[in-house]
């Protein structure tokens, strides 16, 4: 029989860690349960691994920040590096898993898996999905296949590649979209089935994790607003700023026109889109090439914010360059 898989489970709190006052869930508190006990929830599912815990925190994951993703980084790249460790399972709370799986994902190499695993019923609730999602987790994380496809998140029986990954439901179980690629793999605790191969195995890192996060902001444009909140994020140092446009990444003329010039300044602009779903391309609608800007593709206003934090962390601030980032993924 093989050796059972040695799995280092990083603890950072949400709702697969949530305890309530009551059984239904209407009210909890995500991180109210210790990584201890919550491991000790998993013993009792008999899986056939060895999990190792380590608690970064106990929050929800709305104030997951900087240190906590420090703190992450270095104990996923320590995995990589020790031979006693086959995989990371990171349970964390849904809100900002997007954000936490990109920034791993552009920043880890893709030697061993690393996923991400949350829940949308606190662990004490009837219907509680989070042990199941768990024992998915640990189903994939156990699996020789799985190295080599950039961090992932589990959730509601699906394997989702992180970059592509993103909550779109506030409270059902089925929150997760993914696009512009659909899931990597089905998964239950009895099967696992994979749609491809594995794309990056044994990969480098994209990016080097970077000593501190640049202040990148979102703007949300709304129909009739004007250009003050592009000053006022210049007026309080932004270094980046992500636009969450209407329909395509659009915006009012005088918010493209101050966008542009923010351009023109050195701050790297790109262009989302505040619409759920879909491309945004270049020179569609926009003159991206005679305003400066950076069309954000599959990437959400969320995201596009990591990828951008990143880049200018690491000295990248060139529309070109910042769009060939983007054009990767
Ligand atoms: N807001 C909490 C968090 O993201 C709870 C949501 C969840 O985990 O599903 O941690």
């Amino acid at each position: 029989m093989n050796k059972p898989s040695r799995i280092l489970v990083l603890g950072t709190g949400g709702t697969i860690a949530g305890a309530g006052a009551g059984g239904t869930g209407a009210a909890y508190r995500p991180g109210g349960l210790s990584l201890e006990v919550l491991v000790g929830h998993l013993a009792a599912l008999g899986l056939a691994v060895e999990l190792v815990p380590q608690e970064i925190a106990r929050i929800g994951s709305q104030d997951i920040g900087f240190a906590e993703w420090q703190a992450l980084h270095a104990a996923c790249a320590g995995a990589m590096e020790d031979p006693a460790v086959d995989a990371v399972i990171i349970t964390h709370g849904t809100d900002t898993a997007e954000e936490t799986g990109l920034l791993l994902d552009l920043t880890l190499p893709t030697t061993k898996p690393v996923i991400l695993v949350g829940a949308m019923r606190p662990a004490d609730a009837v219907g509680a999905d989070g042990m199941r999602n768990f024992a998915n987790a640990v189903k994939v994380a156990s699996d020789a296949a799985a190295s080599g496809r950039g961090v992932m998140l589990v959730m509601g029986d699906a394997v989702l590649a992180a970059r592509d990954a993103r909550k779109a439901a506030t409270s059902a179980i089925d929150a997760f979209r993914t696009f512009p690629r659909g899931p990597l793999a089905r998964v239950t605790p009895a099967s696992l089935d994979w749609f491809g191969p594995a794309h990056s195995v044994g990969a480098l890192a994209r990016y080097p994790f970077p000593a501190e996060l640049p202040r990148v902001a979102i703007l949300t444009a709304g129909a009739g607003m004007d250009a003050k909140p592009v000053e006022a994020l210049l007026g309080i140092g932004a270094r980046g700023i992500v636009l969450a446009g209407m329909g395509q990444g659009n915006a009012p003329k005088v918010v493209l026109e101050a966008l542009a010039a923010c351009a023109a300044s050195g701050v790297p602009v790109v262009r989302a889109a505040r619409v759920d779903e879909g491309l945004v391309d270049r020179n569609v609608e926009v003159d991206d090439d005679a305003l400066g800007l950076v069309a954000a593709r599959a990437l959400g206003p969320a995201k596009a914010r990591v990828l951008l934090m990143v880049l200018v962390a690491n000295g990248v601030t060139d529309a070109k360059v910042v769009q060939a980032a983007f054009d990767a993924g």
